[in-house]
């Protein structure tokens, strides 16, 4: 479904990913994890052309990822992303941050993009917050709201950045539970995040990245019992 081939990403001179390949097949569920500047975030974003890749190449249900605008549209249709601070629209409210994009790049009516809103609200359990603004909502509450958001799309695979990391303790689960319930119904994820008890649970396979290169990956219990490489075994002994 998603694939990077000898993907190189420069910021300026900096080389922020170096050689990347990795392929996810329809299903699978990827967790991204490594040290802080390792080439994360950065590495998702190229999937769906948020940043531009200087070398290698992306592919996403069979479409190269190239600059032309028809290719990204594309992207960007079949591939939900999720970030760490939510980005909801603070202007509108939790329905209509729902209905927005399916109504403009979807070409859906109205009616149909509210029915589909609301059973996705429903999915994450906030469905009675749907007039509301998202600053009435709690953290936990708006980032199911931005992952409702992107289900209203429809998409074959989820990609999410660090979605847990700015919440207060309380709310990671509720925000977890939800993640682990797409992983359930065999959403194709990739998730970036530290949080290894989520990668034990749903992961199929825990990628390490550091400096920009992917360093070594595994299914959890190999990953996590055996890590091959001493920069793996250092940053599990921090974070665990
Ligand atoms: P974190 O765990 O802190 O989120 P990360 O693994 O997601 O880190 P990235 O955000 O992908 O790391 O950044 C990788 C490297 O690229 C870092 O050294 C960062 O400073 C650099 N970088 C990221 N975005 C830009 C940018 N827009 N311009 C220049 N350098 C950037
Ligand atoms: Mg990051």
């Amino acid at each position: 479904l998603i694939a990077m081939e000898g993907v190189g990403k420069w910021y300026g001179a900096y080389h922020a990913l170096k050689n990347v390949n990795i392929s996810v097949a329809k299903g699978e569920k990827i967790v991204l994890c490594g040290p802080s500047g390792s080439g994360k975030s950065t590495l998702i974003r190229c999937i769906n052309h948020l940043e531009e890749i200087q070398e290698g190449k992306i592919t996403v249900e069979g479409t190269v990822l190239t600059d032309s605008t028809g290719a990204v549209d594309a992207v960007r249709r079949e591939v939900g992303m999720v970030f760490q601070s939510f980005n909801l629209f603070p202007h509108m409210t939790i329905l209509e941050n729902c209905t927005l994009a399916p109504m403009r790049v979807k070409k859906v009516s109205k009616s149909e993009a509210e029915a589909t809103a609301r059973k996705y609200l429903e999915r994450v359990r906030i469905v009675d917050q749907a007039d509301k603004y998202p600053a009435q909502l709690s953290g936990g509450q708006q980032q199911r709201a931005a992952i409702a958001r992107a289900l209203c799309m429809e998409p074959k695979a989820m990609l999410f950045d660090e979605p847990t990391s700015a919440l207060d303790p309380e709310m990671v689960k509720e925000v977890l539970d939800t993640m682990i319930g797409l992983a359930r119904d065999g959403m194709t994820m990739i998730c970036v995040t530290h949080e290894m008890g989520f990668a034990r649970q749903v992961a199929d396979r825990v990628v390490f990245m550091a400096s920009g290169e992917i360093i070594e990956e595994g299914p959890p219990e190999e990953f996590f019992r055996n890590p091959q490489h001493q920069r793996t075994r250092a940053f599990l002994g921090e974070i665990l």
